[in-house]
């Protein structure tokens, strides 16, 4: 799938090996425009990035897209599942809490709630998440009892002031000032054009003894060599860096960055999401599983075997997506 013989000189941008790396020609999937990018995988740190940014690549974030499409107020409407949200997430978030913990085995918190539960956080902790979106995550901790969280995101139409108190701003990490003791990207960190300046800026913004959590798709998985060009967390071209653990490794050491602890959390999107890519089904289709199950290409029972093989892959280190700790050295 992936043996491929066109190469072109590439400065690479984590390494800095400046080589004739191997081209993959990859089309834009997830709204089936089926335009074309470049990627090149350096032949040293493995690392997948697209050969040119795109100079309009606002065009690729429509309305609607991802994490901009919902409004998190609509979850807590009834009292009651308001309640139990704030229960599970409190118990998600930080490990603690007896009721939460019965209601997160029946109704499980999100993964990049349940992310957080591996560092050493108060309610009080202050938190950044960066490339937020609408600020989901963020509205959950704040309904859950976190009262200094912001959020960030340069793609957002405008600043959001939700009413319990949340505010989302429209900017870049290089903006915010302050200091954090926890510092957060949920798939968002593999969208920047110029990644060290961004770990920089972490850098900068981080309290002493604060965590960096970073949550992204791995190149150095099975997805991308089953799947190739048509793996679905390649997304083309939004995805501007798909990381080896080489390739995250050296980059997070160059700000003096050391990687404390590595999740593998990926599911069952790798495989139907690929397998779609593959008989050229986009995400946002009618007949996509994300859009129609009923109609999709899956039986319920193929959709259980791809969750119980990626279980599998992440106790390999293999599924394709993880969560990295990284703390100052
Ligand atoms: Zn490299």
């Amino acid at each position: 799938m992936n043996s491929l013989s066109e190469t072109h000189e590439n400065l690479c941008r984590i390494c800095g090996l400046n080589e004739h790396h191997p081209i993959y020609r990859v089309l834009e999937r997830m709204y089936g425009l089926n335009e074309e990018f470049l990627y090149f995988q350096c032949v040293q740190c493995k690392c997948l990035q697209i050969e040119n940014f795109p100079e309009d690549i606002w065009r690729y974030y429509p309305k609607g897209y991802l994490s901009f499409a919902t409004d998190p107020s609509l979850l807590y409407s009834k009292p009651i599942e308001k309640w139990a949200r704030c229960a599970r997430d409190s118990y998600a978030a930080l490990g603690k809490g007896v009721l939460g913990k019965w209601i997160e085995k029946i109704y499980p918190a999100p993964e990049d709630l349940k992310a957080l539960s591996h560092i050493s956080l108060t309610k009080q902790s202050k938190i950044l998440d960066v490339g937020c979106g609408a600020g989901t995550l963020l509205y959950l901790l704040c309904e859950a009892g976190f009262s200094n969280v912001l959020g960030v995101d340069p793609y957002i139409d405008r600043d959001i002031n939700y009413e319990n108190g949340l505010f989302i701003s429209r900017q870049e990490i290089q903006e915010v000032e302050g200091s954090w003791d926890l510092i957060m990207f949920h798939h968002s960190f593999e969208h920047m054009k110029d990644p060290l300046k961004v770990l920089q800026s972490v850098s900068k913004l981080l309290n002493s003894g604060g965590s960096c959590l970073i949550r992204i798709p791995l190149v150095s998985s099975l997805a991308w060599e089953d799947y190739g060009v048509h793996w679905v967390q390649l997304d083309a071209p939004r995805h501007f860096f798909l990381h080896s653990l080489d390739s995250l490794k050296t980059l997070v050491r160059k700000e003096k960055f050391h990687i404390e602890d590595i999740v593998f959390d990926s599911d069952e999107f790798q495989f139907w999401g690929s397998e779609q890519y593959k008989k050229d089904i986009s995400l946002k289709s009618e007949k996509s599983y994300s859009v129609n199950p009923a109609h999709s290409i899956f039986s319920q029972k193929q959709i259980d075997q791809f969750r119980k093989k990626a279980v599998q892959l992440n106790l390999e280190a293999r599924g394709d997506q993880a969560v990295f700790y990284l703390k100052k050295e």
